[in-house]
């Protein structure tokens, strides 16, 4: 348990956004090993793990190569190169979303996940609810619906948004379930 968690750019606090949890005694089915975590987020996979993944599994790229198994639904946004992808699909550990979740993407690189939030969080992060604004508005809802819909937003609930960070422009972006 003291080993600290293997570096995962694309989503670097994967204990507190809940994709990983500390876990004694649990085997990871990949290495065969009790390494004090295990991933508690979504896998798909060709062969799905017949039991939990450690995060060192997923850091490196071997639950992903034994499994077929990518950790995340698909990416968003800017265009990215495809290693940025691969590092993203194959190699960082995806968060549960109520729909199949899109990773987003910004100046052509992969955002950083930083975790679920609702209203209340994205009061601070105002450029996040812009461009949350600016998606919906693209589908033609009225202003008004618009509006309710992005103060109803909930950490905890439903509808509930992902918060990433640009990691070449710091700018907050979010995405959001919309159902
Ligand atoms: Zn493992
Ligand atoms: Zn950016």
């Amino acid at each position: 348990m003291t080993k600290s968690l293997p570096a995962f750019p694309y989503h670097p606090h994967p204990v507190a956004t809940g994709s990983v949890v500390a876990a004694d005694g649990v085997l990871c089915v990949c290495c065969g090993t009790v390494r004090g975590y295990v991933y508690a987020g979504p896998v798909y996979a060709v062969a799905e793990p017949e039991g939990r993944l450690c995060p060192w599994c997923i850091a490196d790229g071997s639950a992903a190569a034994r499994y077929g198994a990518h950790f995340c639904a698909g990416a968003v946004g800017d265009d990215a190169p495809r290693e940025v992808l691969l590092a993203i699909a194959e190699r960082t550990p995806g968060f549960s979303a109520w729909q199949d979740p899109q990773w987003l993407l910004h100046c052509g690189d992969g955002a950083a996940f930083l975790g679920r939030v609702g209203a209340a969080e994205l009061a601070d992060r105002p450029d996040a609810v812009e461009a949350m604004r600016r998606e919906i508005t693209g589908w033609g809802w009225p202003t008004e619906r618009t509006e309710h819909y992005l103060g109803s937003l909930d950490k905890d609930g439903q509808p509930t948004a992902y918060l990433f960070r640009c990691r070449v422009c710091s700018a907050h972006l979010a995405t959001s379930d919309f159902t």
